[in-house]
């Protein structure tokens, strides 16, 4: 490392908590400090390129070097940096933005409120549930099923929904009323001799009994990712989704889509729900809306939730919850410039289109002797790594193989992600057939790599 890179590492180990990071192992290892990016690359401060294959954390749709964004985030800087929403207020940016989603999102959704995170925007929906609820004087009616594994952020609401235990442990989450159900992965969860729809009959009965056993009438909504991302890329099986909204509908319960990492094209489909045949009520939108080039989420709703709370606000006067940045102009503005560029250019016909080589080419590793599941749809993926390929038994301590393979990947220039014990990929949706080649081949190093030093 050069002597910048020195110095800026060890400000970096003197002043910085990092998220999602070991403090003490980050005091001893210090940073990887990125210093630049081009299309699918990022650079180190060696100078040593990277495929992004996480897109940076699941969003970065049009890539690291994309100019229209720099430019629309340039224009609406000089024009007008900074106006609220708050009381009446509003800009065109933050007009257009929420045009154009209730546009392109299912036709039932047709209003917005915009977050600057998908935490905050998964907290605003525990808040809008409640608030509906109250409002239309049911004041029960104000549990969320959620699912074990499933991913909602880290807020203290959000953090409650998820269902990982790291995101729980010494944090005293869960903090509002929830109950995590089944997760819905037929390769880890399915019993002996059960086949997929069994299993999927089994999940709904779970959530049908759990629906029953607390009653119908305490239930605010069911949140969940069509497909899971963050908890270890976690595909549906067959009829789950239609089942859970058949659920919601029978018990008056309000269906939440969290797409923040779905959304725009990730599953070859524009949102998650379209390919598995569902309708929320209610559509969490984040990251691939900006490509993360500014902090952005929105939160579609029903007339029929908006009509709710717009009731209510008359009531009460005004709606009591917003934030600074709801709706910020840049964000608002590098994220409609965004989402042209992704109509534009066909990035979701793109992974469409790539999926069968991206998909085919990686199930390749299946039988690779460190693999248990290969799985994913669309450009998203994960490699589930385990100790006996037989027994499905994941190494100990957990998490560790999939990080020391994540690790033997970067050095060979491909950024994966560890999440628990699975190697995730979600590569930018600007790649070409070429960089899908490129991706295989360098995770198959990376395995062949991690394989040899476990011996
Ligand atoms: N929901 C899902 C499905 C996510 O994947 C994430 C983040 O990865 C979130 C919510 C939280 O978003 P943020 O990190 O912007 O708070």
């Amino acid at each position: 490392m050069n002597d910048l890179s020195n110095s800026l590492a060890a400000a970096d180990i003197a002043h910085s908590m990092h998220p999602y990071t070991n403090m003490r192992a980050h005091e001893q290892q210090g940073p990887m400090i990125i210093t630049r990016g081009s299309g699918i690359h990022v650079y180190d401060t060696n100078g040593k390129e990277y495929i992004e294959g996480m897109a940076g954390l699941w969003s970065v749709a049009v890539g690291f070097s994309e100019q229209r964004l720099v430019d629309a985030a340039t224009k609406q800087m000089q024009e007008l940096p900074y106006y609220h929403t708050f009381a009446h207020k509003a800009h065109e940016p933050q007009i257009r933005l929420a045009e154009k989603l209730a546009e392109m999102t299912p036709a039932n959704l047709t209003k917005c409120f915009f977050t600057n995170s998908g935490s905050e925007a998964n907290d605003t929906v525990v808040k809008m549930v409640w608030y509906m609820n109250n409002a239309l004087g049911r004041p029960e009616k104000k549990k969320f099923l959620a699912r074990n594994k499933g991913y909602h952020g880290i807020t203290v609401a959000s953090g409650s929904l998820t269902g990982l235990a790291g995101n729980h442990r010494d944090f005293d989450l869960p903090a509002i009323p929830v109950t995590h159900l089944t997760t819905p992965h037929f390769w880890r969860y399915g019993l002996d001799g059960e086949s997929e729809v069994e299993f999927t009959a089994r999940l709904l009965k779970e959530a049908e009994d759990t629906i029953l056993a607390e009653g119908p009438e305490t239930i605010g909504a069911f949140i969940g990712e069509p497909v899971m991302g963050a908890g270890g890329v976690m595909v549906p099986p067959e009829g789950y989704w239609p089942g859970i909204a058949a659920l919601c509908k029978k018990y008056d319960i309000l269906l939440v889509a969290d797409e923040v990492i779905n959304g725009f094209g990730r599953l070859g489909t524009a949102f998650g729900c379209e390919k598995y045949g569902f309708e929320p009520d209610i559509l969490v939108l984040s990251k691939q809306i900006s490509s993360s080039y500014m902090p952005l989420a929105a939160i579609m709703v029903t007339e029929e939730v908006y009509g709710a709370i717009a009731d209510n606000t008359a009531k009460l006067g005004s709606f009591g919850h917003g934030f600074t940045g709801s709706g910020h102009p840049v964000a608002a503005a590098v994220g409609l410039e965004n989402l042209k560029i992704i109509e534009e250019r066909d990035l979701i016909g793109n992974a469409a289109r790539l999926e069968e080589q991206f998909q085919t080419g990686l199930r390749q590793y299946s039988d690779h002797p460190l693999v248990g599941e290969v799985r994913g749809v669309g450009l998203i993926a994960g490699l589930e790594l385990v100790a006996d390929k037989a027994t499905r038994k994941s190494f100990e301590p957990a998490g560790m193989m999939a990080a020391k393979a994540s690790a033997f990947c970067t050095e060979e220039g491909l950024i994966s992600r560890s999440v628990y014990e699975t190697l995730a990929l979600c590569p930018p949706l600007i790649v070409t057939e070429d960089d899908v080649a490129e991706i295989i081949l360098r995770m198959g190093r990376g395995l062949d790599r991690t394989y040899e030093w476990a011996k």
